[in-house]
C-alpha cells in the first residue's frame, strides 16, 4: 500500500497561508504596485545597515508612498531594536512596512507589525525563510521569545532572485541550510500532512540542486532561481509545520550566546537529523532519498562539506563552558519533538556539533 506523507492513516489539517506570492528576476519593479494592491500609502521601508543602499533605491522608486527608511534591524530582534523601530513607524504615522533583507529585516517588521497591525509586504534577499511564517521572535536578558500571531504574516512577499546575487558564497550556503533544516524538520513535525511534506522535499531538492552552483557561480541566475524557490518551499513548510529540536538548539544558541543564525543552523542540522533518525525513520528515509545518501544526517553532512560551509560550534564562537547551559535550556521547557528530549543525549549532541564530529548513529529508541 503506497503511503501518503509520514501518516500511514492518512489524517491531517492543512491551513494555507494567506500570502500573495510574485515570484521572479526583476519583479522589485513590481513592487509599487503591490503596495496600491494592499491599499496603502505611507510605507516605512526597514533593513538591516548593511542593505541600506537597497532600501534607499526602494524608497526612491515608492516616491510619495515611502515616508522614511529604518535601518537598524540586527538579528534575532533585540527588544530596544523593537522598541525603537515601533517608535520610529509611530512617529511617521506609516501604514505599511516593507522588510526588504534577510530574516533580521523581516523580523523587525514582524515585531513593529504585532503591535500596529500594520500589512508588512516582504523581498527576502537570503533564504531565512521567515517572510512565509506568522512567527515573531524577540529577544530580553539574553532569552529568545518565538509565538505566532497571524498578524505577523507578510501579506504580500516578492521574491527577485537578482537581490541575492549579492550574497557572499558563505552565506548563500549557510543560509540555503537554513532553508534545508526548515524542510527537514516539517517532514516529521508534530502534525505532518502530506501537502506540507511534498513542499518540504522539493525545497530539499531545489537546494540540494543550487546550492553547489551558487557557490562556484554566484551570479548564475538560474542557480539563485532555484535557490530563491527552494527557500520559498522551506519558509512555507515552516510556516505551516512548526518546529521540533532543531530550531529549539537554534534558538537557545542564538538567543544565549548570540551565535550567527545560518551557520549556527548548519552546524547542528546534521545532528538535530542524527538525534531524531531512530524516531522519525519514514521522514529521515525521504530526506536520504533527495540528497542521494544512505542515511539523512549523513547527507546532510556530506552535502555541507561539499558547500565548504563551517561544521563546528566552537569554530562559530561558541565556548565549551556554554554547551551544559544549552542543554539544560532545552530540557527546561516541553516542547514537540519526535524524540524525547534527553538532557544527556543532547550535551552530548552539542558536544558533537561543538567539536565538529560527523554525526553520530543513534541506537533505537
Ligand atoms: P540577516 O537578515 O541578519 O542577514 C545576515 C547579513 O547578511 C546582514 O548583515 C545582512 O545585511 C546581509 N545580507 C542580507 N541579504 C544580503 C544580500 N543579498 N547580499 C549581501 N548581504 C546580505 O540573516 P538571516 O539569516 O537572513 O536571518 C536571520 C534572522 O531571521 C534571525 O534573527 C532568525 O531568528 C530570523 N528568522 C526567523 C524566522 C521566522 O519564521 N520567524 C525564520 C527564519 C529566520
Amino acid at each position: 500500500m503506497p503511503r501518503v506523507g509520514s501518516d500511514p492513516k492518512l489524517a491531517f489539517i492543512y491551513q494555507s497561508q494567506p500570502a500573495r506570492v510574485v515570484f521572479g528576476e526583476g519583479s522589485l519593479a513590481k513592487v509599487p504596485q503591490e503596495i496600491d494592491r494592499l491599499g496603502r500609502s505611507r510605507v516605512l521601508v526597514i533593513a538591516t545597515p548593511g542593505r541600506r543602499k537597497l532600501a534607499d533605491e526602494l524608497a526612491t522608486r515608492l516616491g510619495p508612498k515611502s515616508v522614511g527608511v529604518f535601518d537598524r534591524a540586527v538579528m534575532h530582534v533585540p527588544a530596544e531594536t523593537a522598541d525603537a523601530g515601533r517608535a520610529e513607524a509611530a512617529r511617521l504615522d506609516a501604514d505599511c512596512y516593507i522588510a526588504i533583507g534577510g530574516g533580521s529585516a523581516t523580523g523587525l517588521a514582524k515585531a513593529i507589525a504585532l503591535i500596529s497591525g500594520h500589512p508588512i509586504l516582504c523581498i527576502p534577499t537570503t533564504y531565512a525563510g521567515s517572510e512565509m511564517t506568522s512567527t515573531w521572535g524577540l529577544t530580553e536578558g539574553g532569552i529568545k521569545k518565538n509565538a505566532r500571531d497571524a498578524r505577523v504574516l507578510p501579506k504580500t512577499v516578492v521574491y527577485d532572485p537578482a537581490l541575492t546575487t549579492t550574497m557572499s558564497a558563505m552565506l548563500s550556503a549557510t543560509s540555503g541550510m537554513n532553508a534545508v533544516a526548515h524542510c527537514v524538520e516539517a517532514l516529521y513535525a508534530e502534525q505532518p500532512n502530506p501537502i506540507v511534506s511534498l513542499m518540504a522535499e522539493e525545497g530539499i531538492r531545489a537546494m540540494a540542486r543550487s546550492l553547489p552552483v551558487v557557490v562556484k557561480e554566484p551570479a548564475s541566475m538560474e542557480a539563485r532561481s532555484l535557490a530563491l524557490y527552494g527557500a520559498w518551499l522551506a519558509g512555507a513548510s515552516l510556516g505551516a509545520a512548526g518546529m521540533a529540536l532543531h530550531h529549539k538548539l537554534c534558538h537557545i544558541l542564538g538567543g544565549a550566546f548570540n551565535l550567527p543564525h545560518a551557520e549556527t543552523h548548519t552546524v547542528l542540522l546534521p545532528h538535530a537529523a542524527a538525534y531524531n533518525q531512530p524516531a522519525a525513520p519514514q521522514a529521515m528515509e525521504r530526506v536520504a532519498r533527495v540528497l542521494g545518501s544512505k542515511s539523512a544526517a549523513q547527507g546532510l553532512w556530506d552535502l555541507e562539506a561539499r558547500l565548504g560551509v563551517p561544521l563546528s560550534l566552537q569554530s562559530i564562537g561558541m565556548k565549551r563552558e556554554g554547551l551544559a547551559l544549552a542543554a539544560d535550556l532545552a530540557v527546561k521547557t516541553p516542547s514537540y519533538n519526535p524524540r524525547p528530549l534527553e538532557r544527556e543525549a543532547i550535551r552530548a549532541l552539542l558536544e558533537d556539533a561543538f567539536s565538529g564530529q560527523a554525526p553520530r548513529s543513534w541506537p533505537a529508541a
